[in-house]
């Protein structure tokens, strides 16, 4: 593969960085998205984020490889503290892990200083996307973007966020599908939740024939079939 092409689900990531971006790319196993994006001279910086040994490795490796040591820096560090207020980032992206250990780089990078709120937040959460929407609702995030995408038989979810002045207002309906999303109801969408709901229809058969206290995890379930059949149907109309 050309080190300008990326995979669909990371190009995808890649539109909603902008144009002369100084990128932090948190998690950059093989440092794929900078190196393209600096490529394309799509971005001004780069910043390749790792904190396992063997993939900052790759990733130092890529970046020599393309003649871009002086255009992106491959730094050994735990999520955010990659980054210094110095560096003056305006975009990061995290791609490729689940939601919960997103949300918990950014809480942490948060935590110590490694935000300044000027930056966009370009998130590809594998799993755990209610969770992470739900972090940057109570931090004043608002969602600008969304994507949905498939590749290789598997749903992607793309979440572009920018901090505002006040907390927004959202339903849970709008965390769990995503405010966007839900607007737009792509085929893609369509196809996630349907296949969603089949899931959650078995667990909540399964939940009933246990003989644990399970009437709480019912009542969850019950209400996330409950939505999820609304939002399919009102498609319909
Ligand atoms: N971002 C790439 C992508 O989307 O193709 C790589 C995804 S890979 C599945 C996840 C990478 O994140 C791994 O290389 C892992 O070591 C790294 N990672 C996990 N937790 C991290 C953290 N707290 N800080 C930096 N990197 C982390």
């Amino acid at each position: 593969m050309n080190a300008k092409d990326l995979s669909l689900r990371l190009q995808k990531a890649a539109e909603f960085v902008p144009q002369d971006a100084r990128l932090a790319d948190i998690g950059s196993d093989h440092a794929y998205l900078p190196v393209a994006l600096m490529l394309q001279n799509k971005i001004s910086f780069g910043i390749a984020g790792e904190v396992v040994v063997g993939p900052y490795k790759s990733a130092k490796k890529q970046v020599a490889k393309n003649g871009l040591d002086k255009n992106i820096d491959v730094r050994l560090a735990d999520g955010l503290e990659a980054v210094e207020l110095d560096d003056q980032i305006n975009a990061i992206t995290i791609c490729g892990m689940g939601g919960v250990l997103i949300r918990d780089i950014l809480q942490r990078g948060k935590e110590k200083h490694r935000l300044s709120g000027n930056e966009r937040l370009i998130l590809q959460p594998n799993v755990g996307e209610r969770q992470l929407r739900q972090w940057l609702f109570d931090e004043s995030y608002l969602i600008i973007d969304e994507a949905i995408i498939e590749e290789n038989n598997k749903v992607y979810e793309i979440i572009v966020a920018e901090k505002g002045t006040e907390r927004p207002e959202y339903s849970g309906k709008e965390l769990l599908f995503g405010p966007i999303l839900r607007k737009e109801k792509n085929a893609i969408f369509m196809k996630k939740w349907q296949h969603k709901l089949e899931k959650s229809e078995k667990i909540l058969a399964s939940l009933r024939q246990s003989d644990q206290d399970v009437a709480e995890k019912i009542q969850d379930v019950t209400q996330e079939i409950e939505w999820i059949k609304e939002v399919l149907d009102d498609a319909g109309k």
